[in-house]
């Protein structure tokens, strides 16, 4: 097996992949996986060849929201393991390997094997694009990860509140510390509309404009609070390919095409 220094990346791995877009957010629960799967599915269903990497090893939620269960992937008789494919979308996550109410506890070294692996060892084949669902904050999965992936782009997610604290700050504290260029700024939960249509902005207004304007980068969509894209996320199929009219999924594909 080939041995990685710091800094180079998997020969040949990704030598067929064009796009890599890491996605990641100052801080959890904001939506990052939810929006990960969406984009996905999008560029998916707008014909290009997707694979999702869930490197968001200690909540990694990505095989539920495409209604995989924990099944190992197959590997093929020249050791690739192949990634498991749902809504024309090749997936690979540490969820594949770990008892689904394990804790994962690996620490550096362990996580840079297990991430050079998930580059190195699938098969991910020619990819249009591969989104990389990145843990919160800037830990070392972010660090070796930009090591790794040196030629990808990086996508931030937050809420509308976040510049009201210093959340959206260590954003993008981790963008210049991974030194990988800013494709741009999603803001998520932006605002609750009724069915009567009144707004309410539950999370504040503003933090994603003001993020992507401090990182002089394009606000690429802002999404809004709904019920079906968090229920189709919990069902295993994203809201974009049950219902692309949807508010929130036209948001989402228009932040797709943008990336
Ligand atoms: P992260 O990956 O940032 O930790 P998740 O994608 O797991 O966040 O989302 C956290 C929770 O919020 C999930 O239950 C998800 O379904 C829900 N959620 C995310 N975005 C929205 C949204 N725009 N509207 C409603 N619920 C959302």
């Amino acid at each position: 097996q080939q041995k990685l220094g710091r800094g180079s990346m998997p020969k040949g791995a990704l030598a067929q992949v064009k796009n890599v877009i890491c996605i990641g957010s100052g801080k959890g629960g904001v939506g990052k996986s939810t929006l990960t799967s969406n984009l996905a599915a999008a560029l998916a269903a707008d014909g290009k060849s997707v694979g999702i990497l869930d490197a968001d090893v200690w909540g990694y939620s990505i095989p539920r929201m495409f209604g995989l269960g924990s099944d190992r992937p197959p590997v093929s008789p020249d050791r690739k393991i192949q990634p498991l494919e749902a809504h024309g979308v090749k997936v690979m996550s540490i969820g594949f390997f770990v008892a689904e109410d394990a804790a994962v506890v690996w620490r550096g070294p362990m996580l840079h094997k297990a991430l050079t692996q998930f580059l190195e060892d699938v098969a991910w084949g020619a990819l249009d694009y591969l989104l990389v669902d990145l843990p919160p904050g800037t830990g070392d999965v972010s660090m070796t990860l930009s090591q790794l992936l040196p030629q990808a782009q990086f996508v931030i997610v937050t809420t509308p509140q976040d510049t009201a604290q210093k959340v959206a700050r260590r954003s993008a504290e981790m963008a210049n510390k991974v030194s990988l260029d800013i494709a741009g700024v999603i803001e998520n939960m932006s605002g609750f509309t009724t069915p009567s249509g009144e707004r309410f902005p539950i999370f504040g207004e503003g933090g994603g404009k003001a993020l992507a304007d401090e990182l002089d980068v394009p606000l690429l969509g802002k999404i809004p609070l709904t019920m079906p894209l968090r229920a189709q996320a919990d069902a295993g199929t994203p809201l974009v390919i049950t219902d692309p009219d949807d508010p929130a999924a036209q948001n989402i594909r228009q932040a797709a095409r943008g990336i």
